[in-house]
Order: structure tokens, then C-alpha cells, then sequence
């Protein structure tokens, strides 16, 4: 007698599609990927180049837990399939008068730069951390890695919420700290990472600055692109299914339940669950016929507040900046004025705060002998700002070489060998986000946990969210916790009895290995 497993599809190979794929093959489902792009990863795809390879997306890897225990869930060790580098400084920040400032993971050096730059928040700087550590223990700990579909969840912990004042801005919240204006700056611009505005962001994201100082900032060696590769070569060890160059077009619903998918080659894969790692928002409109959306109706998705989008210019030196840090954050001249530029007004500045990553300061196999490998991130308004980037880019982009030149990368432009760069337009037509956000919704407190994205569809029974859009948000560790909210919320696969089948199951359990 045979029983057919249970089977899975998910749609998007982002890091969100590539865990909860481990995740759901390791609980016995049947699972196939299903990814639109030539390659894997999403926004953390590669791009090789004139021998440089420029890692599309995510440079700062923290909290690697979530990749030892997704290995660890199938028996393996993370460290048998990629290498983690620690780096220090986590970030060189550079402001616009001249000074600098190293974040870095230790205390005593971190409180040492606090002293030489404002004794008086010294103290202040403590019991900001100290604050943070409290809004980790819950936004973090408690909620990251919870599903948070039902109201009653989240009217459980908006008590806590409001305790630790969730309700203020992370910049608000900062200020009551710290007096000095470059070290707000500094212990403010860690939400943009995730797409949030420090002054409109609640305070809650503050918890990125614990959970940097808890476990650290790493850089895997040969790039994030080599985690992304190892999370494919395992799901091919365990049998998952990985198909590239595979939009999906349709979600199947019979009977308000998710049944399939169609490709956009007219393949129906048939499913017992359909997980979606593209941008909820999209995916809903374009993937789920209208008559199965009571709640994501089109006109209820167009007023989600999308997050801004980015410039990011890849490039590489025939010189070497060996004194340059990994990941360095150069302000601009303003730090309020250009945040309403980008969230508020949605204008393209003349000025700019940039981040720059340097690669090969840790790992020299990402550029030719003798060169450097960069990509240069500036925050931009999202697609609704109108802005033509095949018109606007290349001016935009030498403006940014220039300043780069005039603060950290002296003749930069006169050493460039290759370049490529990545717009909001590329964000919108290719990644499919919605106004080419690069981040999903904002995260805001009336756009996080019970407001945000459900991983459980409300509209579709066995169609589940996971990646950026949903519950907990964007970021490398929000997007492997949104998988593991799976684990609570999807159903236990059907045994398989493969007496007769001939079909040989992998015991994944037997496998696990104590680390
Ligand atoms: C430039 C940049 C730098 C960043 N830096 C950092 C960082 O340093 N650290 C950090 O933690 N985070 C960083 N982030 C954020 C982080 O990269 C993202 O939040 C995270 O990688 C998103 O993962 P995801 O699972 O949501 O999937 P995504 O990466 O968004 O991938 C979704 C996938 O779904 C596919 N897809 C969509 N629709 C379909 C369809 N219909 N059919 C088939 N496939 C489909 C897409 O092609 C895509 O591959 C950065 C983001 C950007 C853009």
C-alpha cells in the first residue's frame, strides 16, 4: 500500500524560499522551488563580472544561528557547506564634517570611541543599551519567530509593546539617550537596513543594534552568494526539487484552498501547500484571482506604505584601498532632511548618505589579483516618485562616484575597470515589488506583526507567506525567522508508506546531529 506524501511548493528562492524549503522538506514534505530568475538567492543573487564577483544584495550577516540551525533541522553542519568571517569594525561610519566612528562589537572600545567624541553620553549610551537589550528580549526573542495571524496575539503583547515604548520613533527614542548629533546618527541608521525610516520606524527595530551586539557581523567567505549555494546544494541532497528560470503565474485555488501552481510555461504542479516568497503584495494580485481575496482585495494592497527602494552601483578598482573597512556608511550633510526626501516627499535629493562595501578588505578572491571589488548602496524614494532611472542613472551614479572620491576612494573613477547597477526599476520588473520597494511594506508599527503580512494566508486556506513582506519583516534574519514561523503554522506532512512504491524515503530524523 502506498501513500503519497504531502507536497509542497514554494514560489521565490530569496533566503525567506530557501529555508522554508529545508524546513518543510525536513518535516516530510515532498518540496518543489520554484524560482522566476536564472539563479537563486533573490536579492542576495550574484553578479560575476570581468573576473569580480559583487554580491547583489545582503553584505552584513548577523545572528548566524538561523544557518546552523536550518542545517542542523537535517542532520548536517553549516560549517561543512560555508565559511563565516567575523568583522570589526561591524561598520566605519564617516560623517560629514570629518570625523569618524568605529561601531564595533566590543564594550569597552565602543565606550572608549563614546568617550573621545561626548563624555556626557557615556552613561546615556548604557542604559541605551540596556534599553535595547529589553526590546530584544521581547521584539526579538519572544516574537520573531511567532506567527502572528491572530488578533488575540497581538493583543497579548501590545502591553509589553507599550512598556517599552514601541510607540515612539527609533530616532525618539535614541535622542533620550544620547545628546550629540553624529552618535544619534549612529545608533539610528541600523533600521534603514531593513527599509525603515529611524524617524517614523517604531522604536521596537531598535533590537538590530542588540542582536549585532549579541552574536556579532559576519562575512561569509566567497561572498553571501556562497551561503546561498549552500543552501541549494543541500536542498538538492535532500531531494528538493530546485527549478530556475520558472515564474509562476497562477496559484490554484478550489474551495477558498490553495491547490497548485500554474507556471508561467502552463505547467500545473498540483500541492498540498503553496508557500510564496515573493512580495505578498504582488504575488496577491498577480497570482490569486480576485475572487479569492475578500481581505487583499486590489484596492486594500494599494494602500500598503511600501518601504523606500535603493541605488546600488557595483564596481571594481584596478587599485587597492587597503585601508578602507568592510562596510563603511558615509553621511550626507543632512540626516532628517534626506530621510523626508526619500519616505515623505519621494523626491530624488542632490545629496546622499551612502553605504560602501568593500569585500575584498576580508576576502581578496572577489576581485582579480591586485583590485578591489565595491558596491555603493544609496537610499532612493520607491517607484512612486515617478522618477525615470534609465534617464536619471548614469548621472546619478557618477555624482555618487564623486563623492565617493572626495571622502573615501580617491581616483576611483580614473582605476574603474567594470560597473553595473541596480535601480528601483530593476527592483519593480525584475525581483517583482511592488513600486520597486526594496524591503517590502515599511515597517512600521502599524505595518508590523499582526498588521503586517500573515505567513498564514486569511483569504486562501494552504497559502503561506514567508521572505520580507510578511511577519517578521526584511532583513537576513527576519526573513529565515518568517520560515520558521512555518513550523507553527503549517500542518504535519502526510506519513509516506513506501512499501510497494520501490520509492526509497529519506529518514531526514536520523540524521540529526547534536551540535
Ligand atoms: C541592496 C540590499 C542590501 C541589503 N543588505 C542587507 C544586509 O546587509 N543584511 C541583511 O540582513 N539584509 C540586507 N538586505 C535585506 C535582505 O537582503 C532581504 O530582506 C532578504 O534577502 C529578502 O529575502 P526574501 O526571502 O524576502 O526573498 P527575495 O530576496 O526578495 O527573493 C524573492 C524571490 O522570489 C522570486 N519570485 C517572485 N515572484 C515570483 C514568481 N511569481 N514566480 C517565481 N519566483 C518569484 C524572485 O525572483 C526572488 O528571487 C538588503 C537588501 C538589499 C536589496
Amino acid at each position: 500500500m502506498t501513500t503519497r506524501a504531502s507536497r509542497a511548493v514554494v514560489i521565490g528562492a530569496g533566503f525567506g524560499g530557501l529555508a522554508a524549503a529545508v524546513r518543510l522538506r525536513a518535516r516530510g514534505y515532498d518540496v518543489t522551488l520554484l524560482e522566476a530568475l536564472d539563479q537563486p538567492g533573490g536579492r542576495a543573487r550574484v553578479f560575476a563580472q570581468d573576473g569580480f564577483t559583487f554580491d547583489a544584495g545582503p553584505t552584513v550577516i548577523t545572528a548566524p544561528y538561523l544557518f546552523d540551525e536550518l542545517f542542523a533541522l537535517v542532520g548536517r553542519d553549516a560549517r561543512d557547506y560555508f565559511e563565516l568571517v567575523p568583522v570589526d569594525p561591524f561598520y566605519r561610519i564617516l560623517f560629514h564634517d570629518g570625523g569618524s566612528f568605529d561601531f564595533v562589537g566590543d564594550e569597552e572600545r565602543l565606550l572608549a570611541q563614546i568617550a573621545a567624541m561626548s563624555p556626557r553620553d557615556v552613561d546615556g549610551y548604557c542604559r541605551l543599551a540596556a534599553k535595547a537589550k529589553a526590546i530584544f528580549d521581547v521584539g526579538y526573542t519572544k516574537l520573531a519567530d511567532r506567527p502572528f495571524h491572530r488578533a488575540s496575539r497581538m493583543a497579548a503583547v501590545l502591553p509589553s509593546m507599550m512598556q517599552l515604548e514601541s510607540f515612539r520613533s527609533v530616532y525618539a527614542l535614541v535622542s533620550r539617550y544620547i545628546r550629540d548629533e553624529r552618535l544619534r546618527q549612529v545608533f539610528t541608521f541600523e533600521p534603514l537596513l531593513v527599509g525603515g525610516n529611524p524617524f517614523r520606524t517604531t522604536s521596537i527595530y531598535l533590537l538590530i543594534h542588540w542582536l549585532e551586539r549579541q552574536w556579532g557581523v559576519y562575512y561569509a567567505r566567497g561572498g553571501t552568494g556562497a551561503i546561498v549555494r549552500a543552501l541549494v546544494t543541500l536542498l538538492e541532497e535532500l531531494d528538493v526539487d530546485v527549478r530556475m528560470n520558472e515564474p509562476v503565474a497562477e496559484i490554484v485555488v478550489e474551495g477558498g484552498r490553495a491547490v497548485g501552481v500554474v507556471t508561467s510555461r502552463g505547467q500545473r504542479i498540483a500541492a498540498d501547500i503553496v508557500v510564496a516568497n515573493g512580495d505578498p503584495s504582488n504575488i496577491y494580485t498577480d497570482l490569486v484571482d480576485a475572487k479569492h481575496r475578500s481581505r487583499h482585495t486590489d484596492r486594500a494592497i494599494a494602500r500598503v506604505k511600501q518601504s523606500m527602494s535603493l541605488f546600488v552601483g557595483y564596481f571594481g578598482t584596478s587599485r587597492q584601498y587597503t585601508d578602507l573597512a568592510h562596510h563603511t556608511v558615509v553621511m550626507g550633510p543632512r540626516y532628517k532632511g534626506l530621510l523626508d526626501d526619500i519616505f515623505r516627499r519621494r523626491v530624488l535629493a542632490d545629496d546622499f548618505s551612502l553605504y560602501l562595501h568593500a569585500p575584498t578588505r576580508s576576502d581578496p578572491s572577489m576581485a582579480p589579483a591586485g583590485h578591489d571589488a565595491f558596491y555603493v548602496l544609496a537610499p532612493v524614494p520607491n517607484n512612486r516618485s515617478g522618477v525615470d532611472w534609465s534617464a536619471r542613472g548614469d548621472e546619478y551614479f557618477d555624482r555618487i562616484l564623486a563623492e565617493l572620491e572626495r571622502r573615501v576612494i580617491p581616483g576611483a573613477r580614473a582605476s574603474m575597470v567594470t560597473s553595473l547597477r541596480m535601480t528601483p526599476h530593476d527592483f519593480e520588473h525584475t525581483l517583482r515589488s511592488r513600486d520597486g520597494a526594496a524591503f517590502g511594506p515599511e515597517p512600521l508599527l502599524t505595518q508590523s506583526a499582526w498588521f503586517r503580512y500573515h505567513n498564514r494566508s486569511p483569504d486562501v486556506d494552504r497559502l503561506y507567506f514567508v521572505g520580507a513582506g510578511t511577519h517578521p519583516g526584511a532583513g537576513v534574519p527576519g526573513v529565515l525567522n518568517s520560515a520558521k514561523v512555518l513550523d507553527r503554522v503549517v500542518p504535519p506532512a502526510a506519513a509516506r508508506v513506501a512499501a510497494r512504491s520501490g520509492y526509497v524515503d529519506h529518514d531526514l530524523s536520523e540524521r540529526r546531529v547534536a551540535r
